[in-house]
């Protein structure tokens, strides 16, 4: 799946369900396989893949900073990391074989026509977004002692 509503599941899941980094990173790592996973689109030229990786970095920093949320972060990072070895490829900078699950091939990582993929990604991502800004306003986001919200000031 392309990285921006890798980047979003992650934040999502971060915000809305952890209180430790690290799970909120493992969580974002495993959503990678799960979205992979699933019969999606993904975009071709490197310069799609750079202008997306752009815009969910910012994506990220911004929320995290907004809602002054560590794990929205964490999630966030753990879902994009994986791709890496994938921009590192394209980019010509790495000559070894793809280890990630889904882009080794040992979960298959099947595509579908970009008329259906696209929205799916587009609507996927909306929701999450949906979803970390209706955390906050449902004051359901999690209550957090002031060393914790200090941290990303
Ligand atoms: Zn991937």
């Amino acid at each position: 799946m392309t990285i921006i509503p890798h980047a979003m599941v992650g934040a999502a899941l971060g915000r809305l369900f952890f209180r430790k980094r690290y799970l909120a990173f493992l969580a974002g790592i495993t959503s990678h396989i799960l979205l992979d996973a699933v019969p999606h689109w993904d975009y071709l030229t490197v310069k799609a893949g750079t202008i997306n990786t752009a815009l969910a970095v910012t994506g990220i920093a911004f929320f995290a900073l907004r809602f002054k949320d560590p794990y929205l972060f964490w999630g966030g990072a753990g879902a994009m990391i994986p791709d890496i070895e994938v921009a590192a490829k394209a980019l010509g900078l790495s000559n070894y074989p793809l280890y990630f699950p889904t882009h080794s091939g040992a979960i298959p990582h099947v595509q579908v026509s970009p008329w259906w993929g696209i929205p799916v990604q587009v609507l996927l991502s909306l929701a999450c977004i949906l979803l970390i800004f209706k955390n906050e306003k449902l004051g359901l986001a999690r209550k957090r002692t002031k060393s914790q919200s200090a941290l990303l000031r």
